[in-house]
């Protein structure tokens, strides 16, 4: 069978990366967490002392840093310089300056290349704002989760974080280069008041039905 992906795309705090896990792990797919990819840039700018609103250094500090893709237990991870970066990018900070990151265009024609090579590791569940509408709009397979902003604000403090995800959705819905947006024929789940189970429930029975 040939690779294929299932994009699941949505606003922040809508439970991508929690069902994107248990469909990769349930169908034995390589998981790919695109926010991971965009959070270490934005988190290696402020590292560097690069001002995240100044898109031409930005664009310079993206064609310039070294990195590499590997796949460790069916996860995608992008180090740099050899190093992963993982508590560090989920800091308040880092979710602030990350919107401003991601609409330069020049970053994200880097990080759709470096998305695209993902499809070496082998079927992919790859989650993000971009991935059906833009990164692999090829694919059958397509999802858009929502979830009311009130139950989004209350997952995100659960996991200790306080942040306006309104103005962060806001950001990544009016950018001009992929805005967050529901991709033509992608299945529209909004899981307010739902579990992680029934979500990724309906999500795996949409898929097992095309396959
Ligand atoms: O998914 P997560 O909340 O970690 O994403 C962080 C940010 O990265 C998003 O708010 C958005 O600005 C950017 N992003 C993007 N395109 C993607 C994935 C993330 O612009 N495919």
């Amino acid at each position: 069978m040939k690779n294929i992906v299932i994009a699941i795309d949505g606003t922040s705090a809508s439970g991508k990366s929690t069902n994107s896990k248990i469909i990769a792990r349930e169908l034995g797919f390589v998981y790919v967490d695109t926010g991971a990819m965009y959070r270490t840039l934005a988190w290696y700018c402020l590292k560097n002392k690069v001002d995240v609103h100044d898109p031409k250094a930005v664009a310079t500090l993206c064609r310039k840093w070294k990195t590499t893709l590997e796949c460790v237990e069916n996860h995608v991870r992008l180090a740099v310089a050899g190093y992963v970066p993982e508590k560090e990018i989920r800091t308040a900070e880092v979710s602030a300056a990350v919107p401003h990151i991601a609409a330069v265009p020049k970053v994200r024609d880097w990080m759709k290349a470096k998305q695209r090579e993902c499809i070496r590791f082998g079927s992919l569940v790859m989650e993000g704002r971009d991935i059906g509408t833009n990164v692999f709009p090829e694919t059958d397979f397509k999802f858009y989760l929502d979830a009311n902003l009130d139950e989004r604000s209350k997952r995100r403090e659960a996991e200790g974080v306080v942040e306006n995800l309104a103005a962060r959705d806001q950001r990544d819905s009016q950018r001009a280069s992929a805005p967050l947006m529901v991709a033509l024929g992608a299945m529209v789940i909004n899981n307010s008041g739902m579990t992680a189970e029934q979500t990724s429930g309906i999500i795996l029975a949409e898929v097992k039905k095309r396959l």
